[in-house]
């Protein structure tokens, strides 16, 4: 299992080669083994998130993206955007399209994650959540990192992005790697890790040797994609902490860093 995120800034893209670049990323990641995908992109629109996912196969869900060819409208071009991926392997709740990643924090898709790992005290924050309204549609412990966004956001309108997600996680127990991207703080991605690695690979505007594109390994906090970072940009996790990260998480090949 593993989390793929893939940006773009000011470097225009269209949905066809955002797909593309998010389906690549979760095929190096198959490896892992898994048991259901899904992506989340923007519409076309840039005013609401899209989200597919689907157990089985990354295939499967590839077949799922070309039936919703129409709606996902792969010739539209976005000049900044955040797209997400995820293949899981459960450890709460069964493999279903439902607990399939990435999950929201609410019906107009305020917060949308992918995660990589597992949050042990998920019960009591999904207690607390449930008392202050949320409902949850999945059984999966991943469902109330988004809620805690939401409902953090609703209680405090002018954090920053990354300021939401620093008090988010001071709230989690566990080992994770998360990438989430948000409704309301377009075109930035928020990554951040505790335990799991996150590998972070920049391309400038400027040409660079595939040998040359700097690989940031997130030590221990976390780790933030933003506007400030031009070019495009990729993010992997997979599970294994052990595991020194330049083995788990390819850098990007040359393919991907010159096109
Ligand atoms: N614990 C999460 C779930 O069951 C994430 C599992 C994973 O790392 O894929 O959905």
């Amino acid at each position: 299992c593993g989390i793929f995120a893939y940006l773009n800034y000011l470097t225009p893209k269209t949905r066809k080669e955002i797909v593309d670049y998010l389906i690549r990323g979760l095929q190096r990641l198959e490896y892992r083994g898994y048991d259901s995908a899904g992506i989340a992109l923007d519409t076309p629109d840039s005013i609401n998130i899209t989200i597919i996912k689907e157990t089985g196969k990354v295939k499967a869900l590839e077949n799922e993206i070309e039936i919703k060819a129409h709606a996902i409208q792969f010739d539209h071009t976005h000049n900044t955007h955040v797209g997400i991926a995820h293949t899981r392997w459960a450890t709460h709740g069964v493999p279903s399209p439902v607990n399939a990643h990435p999950h929201r924090s609410d019906d107009d898709n305020s917060f949308v994650l992918v995660h990589n790992g597992i949050i042990t005290n998920y019960k009591d924050v999904k207690v607390f959540l449930m008392q202050k309204g949320h409902s949850f549609e999945s059984d999966t412990d991943t469902e109330v990192i988004a809620k805690l966004l939401g409902h953090i956001y609703d209680n405090d309108k002018n954090c920053s992005f990354r300021e939401l997600v620093d008090q988010a996680i001071l709230q989690l127990e566990g080992a994770f790697a998360v990438c989430i991207k948000s409704r309301h703080f377009p075109g930035e991605c928020v990554a951040t890790r505790r335990g799991s690695p996150l590998l972070v690979g920049i391309k400038s505007k400027t040409k660079l040797a595939a040998d040359s594109i700097p690989i940031l390994y997130s030590k221990d906090a976390k780790t933030t994609l933003s506007p400030d970072h031009r070019g495009v940009g990729a993010l992997g996790s997979s599970v294994t902490p052990s595991t020194p990260p330049s083995l788990v998480a390819p850098p990007l090949s040359r393919a991907d860093s010159t096109s």
